[in-house]
């Protein structure tokens, strides 16, 4: 249905019209004690978050120019110090398992400090508007799908190529110049410690996309502003006991009801719901609902190619495709909804 409504930064981003929203964030020049406490820490991040945000009015109103040097110390990098923090009692996801994974324990996800990315590439398969995207598959989820289609990447996080925040950023330069519009960083819940550092070696301005369940700790989100310029985000479920049985993942809807608003507040949003057989009704339904009513100006992308991989034959329900009756009824939902940035 047309071109992207509501990816306006995003696309100046892309034509190096605006700086990527990590640009500013290493502008913002932040004196801090790496010896603080957590705490600590968190009230300078949240301090000077005020002066980033009156950055970015700036920027993107004009009123200040394009060129932003580099702070020595940034807030980027106390957004990195915070990250290795939270490493240490992790709670990067909802979950919140506390396991010093800096120290070699491991939580849910089996994830110690170590970041692995089992692919990088230009995938040309993503929105149209994405592409092509450099993708970064890094490996490990806080989630168990049971349809995954990614299950040898997201149930192995040992496997892959150990990640070298420098070396990656070059990557991300290198590939930047040859053609990507943005790089896209998928299944990152579990690696913000590492992502941020890689972000803070890119050189070349790059919209930053972060390709999520969503859902990350109250934290993460707000580490999270002023680095990511698009959401590129999962709206999966449409309640807590589809979530659990399917995923895993419980309080699923408080949790990424949370992160939406959230990321609505701080970045661009483009939405997948993906459709799963036998849930247009408990699911879709609902998540369009809340998404017209609360978060109206995101890329609504509505996703038919659910497959049922990995162990979907243990759940009947789900062991099979779409059917054309439960396309047509989601197509239906989502066209009444008064949503206005379609992707069908
Ligand atoms: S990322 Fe989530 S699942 Fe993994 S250790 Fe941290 S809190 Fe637990």
């Amino acid at each position: 249905m047309g071109s992207p409504k509501f990816l306006n930064r995003y696309n100046a981003v892309e034509n190096n019209e605006l700086p990527a929203c990590f640009k500013v964030t290493k502008h913002i020049s932040v004196e801090f004690d790496q010896n603080a406490s957590l705490e600590e820490l968190w009230n300078v991040h949240d301090m000077e978050m005020e002066n980033y945000r009156l950055a970015f009015k700036e920027v993107n109103s004009g009123v200040r120019g394009q060129e932003l040097p580099e702070a020595e110390s940034s807030l980027l990098d106390l957004k990195i110090a915070i990250a290795d923090r939270i490493l240490q009692h992790c709670h990067f996801c909802e979950r919140r398992c506390g396991a010093n994974r800096k120290e070699g324990e491991v939580g849910y996800c089996r994830l110690g400090k170590t970041s692995r990315y089992a692919s990088e590439f230009l995938h040309m398969g993503e929105e149209p508007e994405l592409v092509p995207s450099h993708t970064i598959f890094l490996t490990g989820c806080v989630f168990s799908c049971v349809y995954c289609q990614n299950w040898d990447i997201s149930t192995r996080p040992e496997s892959g190529v150990v990640i070298d925040p420098q070396k990656v950023g070059r990557l991300i330069d290198m590939r930047r110049s040859m053609g990507p519009r943005n790089v896209n960083f998928v299944t990152p819940t579990p690696h913000p410690h590492t992502i941020l550092k890689v972000i803070n070696e890119i050189s070349a301005n790059t919209p930053v996309v972060w390709n999520s369940n969503m859902y990350h700790s109250l934290e993460i989100g707000k580490l999270l502003e002023g680095v990511i310029d698009v959401y590129l985000a999962d709206f999966r479920y449409g309640n807590d006991e589809c979530a659990k049985r399917y995923s895993n993942a419980k309080d699923y809807m408080r949790v990424v009801e949370r992160n939406f608003e959230t990321a609505y507040r701080q970045a661009e949003i483009i939405l997948r719901q993906l459709v799963i057989p036998g849930h247009v009704e408990c699911c879709t339904r609902p998540i369009v609902e809340w998404t017209a009513t609360h978060i109206p100006k995101v890329r609504f992308n509505l996703m038919f190619q659910y497959t049922p991989y990995y162990r979907a034959a243990e759940f009947p329900q789900i062991n099979r495709y779409l059917t054309l009756k439960e396309r047509e009824r989601a197509t239906r939902i989502v066209q009444d909804s008064g949503l206005e940035d379609v992707l069908l």
